[in-house]
């Protein structure tokens, strides 16, 4: 079955925090205050955390073989 999960493009994030605030299975976390990075276990895809970047780099992404 396919897996949707959260893709951050860690040279543009600028650290603000918001994607992490808004995921309701805390799988984001700000890596020591430089950049999100997105625990895949967790995430669920919902797409959020890409709606909510006002940077505009988080992206849903579909992984076949999971
Ligand atoms: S896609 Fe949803 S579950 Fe996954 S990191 Fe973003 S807000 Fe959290
Ligand atoms: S909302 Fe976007 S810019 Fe802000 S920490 Fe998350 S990925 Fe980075």
């Amino acid at each position: 079955m396919a897996k949707r999960y959260a893709e951050v493009n860690s040279v543009l994030c600028v650290s603000c925090g918001a994607c992490a605030e808004v995921c309701p299975k805390s799988a984001i976390k700000i890596w020591r205050g430089s950049y999100a990075i997105v625990d895949k276990s967790l995430c669920i895809g919902c797409g959020l955390c890409a709606r909510t970047c006002p940077a505009g780099v988080i992206e849903v992404k579909i992984n076949e073989l999971a």
